[in-house]
């Protein structure tokens, strides 16, 4: 008989990672669960069919069932223009649904014994969370052409403050950011909900010596949310929240074993979780999930849609594409619904097949990109179909035991 479950928002995607998408669920999903989900295509071509609302109603049904996963999907330049033959250049299907959602990226890599770390210490995954609004990416940005004086003016109806902020003598750049207080407790109260959720500790690292207003606001917000709501139930998880300076995080990190999870701001993050993750090793293994301040998640893989793999596939040729980060996507929605509903049989068997993925990587049959860092003489590098009925026989027996 069938695992059961109630829905979840199923959205699929593009090229190459929507091939997978299909081979997962026939190889790995449908034989075993009684797969229930509320589906949207958000395919380019069926993002451009709909003027880009599908990609709105598949975000708020996530609101209403509170559980989805995601493919890979192709964000649009003018070169998908011209080869799709797109009505306009739509949004990126993430930012769309974060704006809904006002959620907050948290990636994880999964750790292999075959694949060691460049960082020798690292036994467990570091999660990284990144602030994904305002700072330098909302910067406002001058040339100041010669000698003048610059000044930073807030207007409103209770008057008008200024502050000198440099007095030019000859030609220079200026840069003036902004944040938001609700988008920064949006953040926290996402990082704070993840951790409890993760039993994992929660770091936050800023440079408020410096950036006393600044970054002071950012660690001032996440103090006070963890101690009026959190701070109690992270007691009773027993796992700790911390802030320190971003120099001193950076050190930390290296020199950590792993299994934290590390909340920064929006530049940072952006720097920090491409180092972290090739420093895990590869980005086909990391996973990614939004979580919002209400505790609605969405799970996907952190890599793109592997166009070049899909132009070989197009051809005819088979590929050797790494489909783990979209089926732990999978295990993490299901998981996270059979959580919410009491379903043990659903997370019992997100576990089961989560477990036969790693089994079968550690058996030393894997795809070409891990095949490619793995030095042992043992490694069988595989096609994508080959390794899914790997995978698939791990889990029946996993299922049977
Ligand atoms: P990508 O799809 O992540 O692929 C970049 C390269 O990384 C691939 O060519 C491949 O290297 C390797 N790779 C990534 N995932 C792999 C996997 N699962 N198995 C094996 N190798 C893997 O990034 P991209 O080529 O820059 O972007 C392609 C499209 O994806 C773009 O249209 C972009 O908009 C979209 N994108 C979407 C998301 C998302 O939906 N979250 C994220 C990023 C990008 P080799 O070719 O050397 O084998
Ligand atoms: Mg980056």
């Amino acid at each position: 008989m069938k695992i059961t479950m109630n829905p979840i928002v199923e959205m699929d995607g593009d090229e190459m990672t929507r091939i997978l998408w299909q081979e997962i669920k026939d190889t790995l999903l449908t034989p075993f669960v009684e797969l229930n989900t509320e589906y949207y295509d958000l395919g380019l071509v069926n993002r451009d069919r709909t003027e880009d609302q599908v990609t709105l109603e598949a975000a708020r049904a996530i609101k209403r069932l509170q559980v989805g996963v995601k493919c890979a999907t192709i964000t649009p330049n003018a070169q998908r223009m011209e080869e799709y033959g797109l009505k306009q250049l739509w949004k990126s299907p993430n930012a769309t649904i974060r704006a809904e959602l006002d959620g907050t990226v948290f990636r994880t890599p999964i750790l292999t014994s075959r694949i060691q770390p460049y960082v020798r210490g690292w036994k467990k995954p570091i999660t990284i969370a990144r602030h994904a609004y305002g700072d330098v990416y909302k910067a406002v940005e001058l040339h100041a052409s010669g000698a003048g004086t610059a000044e930073l003016v807030f207007r409103s109806d209770r008057g008008e403050e200024r502050k000198e902020i440099y007095a030019f003598k000859g030609p220079g750049v200026l840069q003036a950011m902004h944040n938001r207080e609700d988008s920064i407790e949006a953040v926290a109260r996402s990082c704070f909900t993840y951790a409890l959720q993760a039993k994992e500790d929660l770091w936050f690292s800023a440079k408020d010596t410096i950036s006393k207003v600044y970054d002071g606001c950012f660690r001032e917000i996440f103090q006070r949310i963890f101690d009026t709501e959190y701070a109690e139930a992270f007691k009773k998880a027993g796992i700790t929240y911390f802030y320190t300076l971003i120099d001193d995080a950076v050190a930390r990190v290296i020199r950590s074993e792993g299994g934290f999870i590390w909340a920064t701001k929006n530049y940072d993050g952006d720097v920090m979780s491409d180092m972290i993750s090739t420093a895990f090793g590869s980005l086909a293994m990391m996973t990614s999930v939004l979580v919002s301040p209400h505790g609605y998640y969405e799970y996907e893989a952190a890599h793109g849609t592997v166009t070049r793999h899909y132009r070989k596939w197009q051809q005819g040729e088979k590929t050797s594409t790494n489909p783990i980060a979209t089926i732990f996507a999978w295990t993490g929605a299901l998981r996270r619904r059979g959580e919410l509903d009491g379903n043990n049989p659903l997370s019992a068997f997100a576990e089961a097949l989560e477990k036969a993925c790693l089994d079968t990587i550690e058996a030393g049959a894997m795809t070409k990109d891990l095949a490619a860092l793995c030095k042992d003489s043992d490694v069988r590098a595989l096609d994508t179909e080959e390794f899914l009925g790997e995978i698939r026989t791990r889990l029946e027996a996993g299922l049977k035991a």
